[in-house]
């Protein structure tokens, strides 16, 4: 119960299954956590107080019973059956699946876990879809991904690769329908989605082998969304390792990237900083000026980089600020000049920072202070493009593609916004358009300084997350098109950006998306080198440009239906028979022993036994050797004996040096490989010796 809040005395209802599962004479109610004599499956909390944050009780003016009971507990009570699983809310999807799979009792209770994992998780799926909710990477969306690959996850644990979870679903849907219409009236719909995300789900787990690097780790969680521990946990289940110590080497390379690249923007020492704070600067490059002849030199300082930070009563050097990069250009004193090579502020100094080139500068100079005009006009394109691309955008996609934050400077703009998914091409096609008639329409562009609460009225958006908004605030509007609070500078009217194009649109982390364009001369420089690739394309082919897509297709089918021809053949050839694998097994106690050497077989081909061996039988335990490439050995148990204590590393490690080489693995299979062909047959036999004495020590354990 809250700390806060409604409260009361509460009292738990335990039933009694009978005192022979009891753990001994000590044994009470409470102990049903552990003890399998008891199942407590209803709880009533008699709600009386309302409890103050100072621990004081006043009596609730209603009294009421709040009452919590487990319908799957209640249910297994009533049909008188051990656990939830073995209810008829449960047995009949798990039947179903042991039907589809041809498994026997033994081998659904060899693997029980992964049965009631995939049983449970099929129903929770099914009503998910059911409800409209989309396998994605965030909210709702994640929760059924990580359900749906869990469950993908057990089958493969029981050596399941086809689709199944089809099956299971449209189980629960049989058993559901009636009391829940809309799954039987959706019944296509779902499954078709299961269908498809199983699929996608088994390409993901097909694609790699080996070893998945730290930068891969680190792309799939820093560009997917896609937790460290998933990636460890599902490529454990391939026995793919991840390399741990280099994505954590990653993640701190990024913390120290994004932590320098705040820092270097202006390297100061405290006394600086504090010295600067007594500065002030006035900018007048608005609209867009990039000339002054008579500032003041108020403050010059060293910064840590080698390089000098210069201070003017008056600047038209725009500093870094609402995505656009600062300024760069000349100082030109009497005495010497100064290369400006970005320009920061810092509290109310607007900061040039750069380098002497000849001369001196010192305080009190009046300064010629210029502005890099290409430059600047490439950023003032680039930034009234970013302002009609956001209205663009949001006309297109809806108001939620609001900017989540953006980047301007003269070789192109960047566009953050929060989307589920990524634009289609037409989407971008439609946003292009719009964007580039508001250009061809010429349209002026009108900065006006006016009240927040002025700008508010008028519908202005407003995009500086918490930050504090001044009383008077600086609005950039685009005739009936668009309009913003913005501090940056902008090209007088629409036409003088020339042409827009979207260069890239991409996952920037979960949910936001970002979109990459150019305007201006660099829009004109990318479609003729566009023109110019495809051209050379053409020729290459020998086609005319407009056919270069269907040519590509269809060269690129045919190199995939070679590959499929190459890849196929070998694969079955390693293919070990499992039946006459089986055939020959020992039987001890219950638990089949195999210990055999295939010359044919590879480190995969003693892998794909073991799976299949997991599939087709219960209790086992596997010693292969195989000299298919280079000397292999693999020691593999099911599950059920790993519980009991069997492990198969130290096994493999204790013989891998027979063969020259080294092993590893997890107790229910590890492998081992090396250079020495003619230790093979001694590390087979020693390694059988080890397991079934690893294995008899279970039995007397
Ligand atoms: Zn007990
Ligand atoms: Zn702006």
């Amino acid at each position: 119960m809250a700390e806060t809040g409604p409260c009361g005395p509460c009292s738990e209802i335990h039933f009694d299954r009978g005192a022979e599962l009891s753990e001994g004479p000590e044994c009470i109610p409470d102990h049903s956590e552990t003890c399998p004599r008891w199942l407590e499956f209803w709880n009533l909390v008699f709600m009386q107080f309302d409890r103050a944050g100072d621990g004081t009780l006043t009596p609730l003016p209603f009294k009421s019973v709040d009452t919590g009971m487990g319908l799957e507990r209640t249910t297994a009570i009533l049909q008188g059956v051990e656990s939830n699983y073995q209810t008829d809310l449960f047995a009949p999807i798990i039947d179903r699946l042991a039907a589809h799979l041809g498994h026997r009792p033994e081998q659904v209770e060899a693997e029980r876990f992964s049965y009631q994992v995939v049983a449970d998780h099929s129903r929770a799926m099914t009503f998910l879809i059911g409800e409209g909710v989309k396998p994605s990477n965030e909210g709702a969306g994640y929760v059924l991904r990580r359900i749906m690959r869990r469950a993908v996850r057990h089958l493969r644990l029981m050596g399941i690769r086809e689709p199944v979870l089809a099956e299971t679903c449209g189980a629960v849907i049989d058993l559901m329908g009636a009391a829940y219409p809309t799954l039987a009236d959706e019944r296509e719909r779902i499954l078709d989605e299961v269908q498809a995300e199983e699929a996608k789900f088994a390409r993901t787990l097909e694609a790699g082998t080996g070893e998945i690097s730290g930068e891969e780790a680190f792309r799939l969680h820093d560009t997917f969304g896609f937790p460290i521990d998933l990636t460890v946990e599902i490529a454990a289940e391939r026995s793919v390792r991840v390399d741990r110590a280099g994505f954590e080497a990653a993640m701190a390379e990024q913390r120290e990237r994004s932590r320098r690249s705040v820092a270097s923007a202006l390297p100061l020492d405290s006394a600086v900083e504090l010295e600067l704070e007594k500065l002030e600067s006035a900018f007048v490059g608005y609209p867009n000026q990039t000339r002054l002849d008579d500032a003041v030199v108020s403050g010059i300082f060293p910064l840590a980089d080698e390089r000098n930070a210069v201070i003017l009563d008056r600047t038209p050097f725009y500093a870094e600020g609402g995505g656009q990069i600062g300024d760069q250009g000349r100082l030109m004193g009497p005495h010497g000049r100064f290369a400006v090579e970005d320009t920061q502020r810092r509290g109310n100094a607007i900061v040039h920072v750069g380098r002497v080139i000849d001369g001196k500068i010192k305080v009190s100079d009046t300064v010629e202070a210029h502005v890099n005009e290409r430059r600047r006009a490439a950023a003032a394109r680039n930034h009234t493009a970013t302002h009609l691309l956001h209205r663009a955008l949001r006309d297109v996609l809806g108001e939620q593609a609001k900017q989540a934050g953006s980047w301007v400077g003269p070789e192109g703009l960047r566009f953050d916004f929060p989307a589920a998914k990524a634009s289609s091409r037409d989407e971008l096609r439609q946003v292009e358009r719009i964007v580039n008639a508001q250009i061809r329409r010429n349209a002026a562009v009108i900065p006006t300084q006016m009240s927040l609460s002025e700008a508010q009225e008028l519908g202005a958006d407003m995009f500086f997350g918490d930050k504090y908004l001044p009383e008077s605030v600086r609005v950039v509007r685009v005739d009936s098109f668009s309009m913003e609070l913005c501090g940056g500078t902008h090209v007088a009217a629409t036409g003088q950006i020339g042409s827009f194009r979207i260069t890239g649109e991409s996952s920037i982390g979960a949910g936001l998306r970002r979109i990459e364009a150019v305007t201006g001369e660099g829009a004109e420089e990318l479609v003729a080198s566009q023109l110019e690739t495809l051209r050379a394309t053409a020729a290459l082919l020998g086609a005319p440009e407009d056919e270069v897509p269907t040519r590509v297709e269809t060269l690129l089918s045919r190199v995939r239906t070679a590959e499929r021809g190459a890849r196929s053949a070998p694969e079955a050839a390693v293919r070990l028979d499992v039946a006459a694998t089986l055939a020959a097994a020992q039987e001890a106690d219950g638990t089949k022993v195999m210990v055999e050497r295939f010359a044919e077989a590879d480190a995969d081909a003693l892998r794909l036994l073991a799976d299949d061996l997991r599939a087709a039988t219960g209790r086992f335990l596997v010693v292969a050797a195989g000299a298919g490439n280079g000397p292999a050995l693999m020691v593999a148990a099911s599950r059920d004996l790993v519980g009991e204590g069997f492990d198969a590393v130290p096994i493999v490690r204790q013989v891998a040096p027979l063969i020259g080489g080294g092993g590893g693995g997890r107790a229910e299979l590890a492998q081992a490989g090396g250079k020495n062909l003619a230790g093979l047959d001694e590390a087979l036999r020693e390694a059988g010796r080890l397991a079934l004495e690893a294995l008899a020590n279970l039995e007397t354990a």
